[in-house]
């Protein structure tokens, strides 16, 4: 550790940045002082989730940036965008008591002046899934994501497992531009019952949110008739049904391959069940992964 780098006293303060150019100076500062950079990227109204990324980072690397960008491409014409939770203080509290150095928090003009952040496609496992119920999702993801690498030349950036297909767009991402970053995908942080820590629970209703829990109870039926030998259509459809029974519009349900996301060429696996419904006016989703089985076991 430099002396720039570990003021007399104790821990270093926090660095709200606006400022895209000084951020990059930042960052590469630090690097070229031999620090390793890890940066996670989120649209704040920071969870338990947000604060395992932060932590892995914390313990994988010497800096730690998180963005905060509630990222207007990604959400489509009568999505929740304007209504997306905005706690900044809270979050950049929260971001301090982590250890945070950095906190990125860019303006909508900041990240997208004229000229930059033009639209990135990336094809395959954006494909399907969120790609047909939210036309235009990934590719407001993989730009969002490929400014973000620009701006923040960082070591390694960390992910959650909670959103499965945005992992796997990322990582085409990062292969189809030859991007310099390692990505890190950390498991999903639930509540006691189950239920995916997400920024959108807290648009359910108490009711609403006790109904929830059929996401988690339906994965782990799934996973019940993948381990039994069944077909993969018949946990999917366990799967279906549990949404179904809370009265949860289920978007999908599906048993697909983790990486491609195509279906399985081969039924024993390795598999991820990904599943996404609907209660009121919130869409929540979630995915567990399935092991392989053993041949003949079908
Ligand atoms: P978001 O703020 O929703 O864009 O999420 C920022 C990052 O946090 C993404 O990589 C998400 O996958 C991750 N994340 C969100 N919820 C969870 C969770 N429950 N457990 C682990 N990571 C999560």
């Amino acid at each position: 550790m430099t002396p720039a780098d570990a003021p007399a006293g104790g821990r270093i303060m926090i660095e709200v940045e606006e400022s895209p150019e000084r951020m990059t100076a930042a960052v590469r500062a630090a690097r070229e002082r031999g620090r390793r950079v890890g940066f996670v990227p989120t649209m704040g109204a920071l969870h338990a989730g947000h604060a395992s990324l932060i932590e892995a980072a914390a313990a994988a690397c010497d800096d730690v940036v998180v963005s905060i960008f509630v990222n207007p491409k990604q959400f489509g014409p009568h999505e929740d965008f304007t209504r997306y939770p905005r706690p900044l203080a809270a979050d950049l509290a929260l971001l301090e008591r982590l250890g945070v150095r950095w906190a990125f928090t860019p303006s909508v003009a900041g990240m997208y002046p004229a000229g930059a952040g033009e639209a990135v496609s990336v094809a395959g496992p954006a494909d399907p899934f969120e790609g047909v119920i939210r036309p235009g999702h990934f590719a407001g993801v993989a730009t969002v994501v490929k400014r973000l690498f620009e701006i923040v030349p960082a070591d390694v950036a960390f992910f959650g497992a909670k959103d499965w297909q945005q992992t796997r767009v990322v990582a085409r991402l990062v292969r189809d531009h030859a991007i310099p970053i390692e990505i890190i995908v950390c498991p999903t942080v639930r509540e006691p019952d189950g239920l995916a820590l997400s920024s959108r629970n807290a648009y359910l209703t108490p009711a609403e949110r006790a109904r929830a829990v059929a996401l988690h109870a339906g994965l782990a039926a799934a996973e019940a008739c993948w381990t039994a030998g069944d077909r993969v259509a018949v946990a999917e459809v366990a799967l279906r049904r549990a949404l179904e029974a809370r009265d949860i519009a289920c978007d999908y349900a599906a048993i697909v391959d983790p990486e491609s996301l195509a279906p399985l060429d081969d039924p024993h696996g390795p598999a991820v069940a990904l599943v996404a419904g609907r209660l009121g006016s919130t869409r929540l989703i979630d995915n567990r992964h399935l092991p392989a089985r053993a041949a003949g076991a079908i």
